[in-house]
């Protein structure tokens, strides 16, 4: 039959193309996935933030829900990864403007300015948030317990830490 010779023709010849493309696209997924890989590794700028800022050594806190005594761990609200992102975008919308303005320079301005323009307006809409996102993250700054993770843990030398020290010695 020659119908379905000339399909079988097609679909063997369509073979090759199929393997390309389902590798192409898991080769895209791993370079998406070490991208991401890559982004996580970074230090989120509000780490550098608050590693700036005057901090006071932590006393010894006791956690009210598993009596945990020690020094509590320092945490905040927010995404790292979110924050990162943030300033990546940031720095591409500013290579953006700095590349598309010289194309406008050298072109002796046939390169739109519009682009220029946009990729100005992006680089500071994204410096904006990404200055917010920051100062808001390591704003939010909160003590929890290394243990079992409560953010109510309060000061060992408190009345009430006290008083639990006590009845934890005791049970
Ligand atoms: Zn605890």
């Amino acid at each position: 039959m020659p119908k379905s010779l000339s399909f079988h023709a097609i679909i063997s010849t369509m073979q090759p193309q199929r393997h390309a493309m389902i590798d192409f696209q898991q080769r895209r997924d791993q370079v998406g996935q070490k991208v991401l890989h890559e982004l996580k590794k970074r230090r989120a700028p509000s780490d550098f933030v608050i590693s700036l800022l005057p901090s006071v050594p932590l006393a010894e806190h006791i956690c009210t829900d598993c009596a945990y005594v020690g020094i509590p761990d320092r945490k905040k609200k927010g995404k790292d990864l979110v924050e990162v992102m943030l300033w990546a975008v940031f720095a591409l919308c500013a290579a953006l403007y700095v590349v598309t303005r010289g194309l406008h320079l050298i072109t002796h301005y046939h390169f739109p300015g519009e682009i220029v323009r946009l990729c100005s307006l992006f680089a500071k809409l994204f410096l904006a948030f990404s200055v917010v996102y920051t100062l808001w993250q390591s704003s939010t700054e909160y003590k929890a317990c290394p243990k079992c993770g409560n953010t109510a843990i309060i000061p060992l030398d408190s009345p009430r830490g006290q008083k639990l020290l006590k009845e934890q010695q005791r049970g």
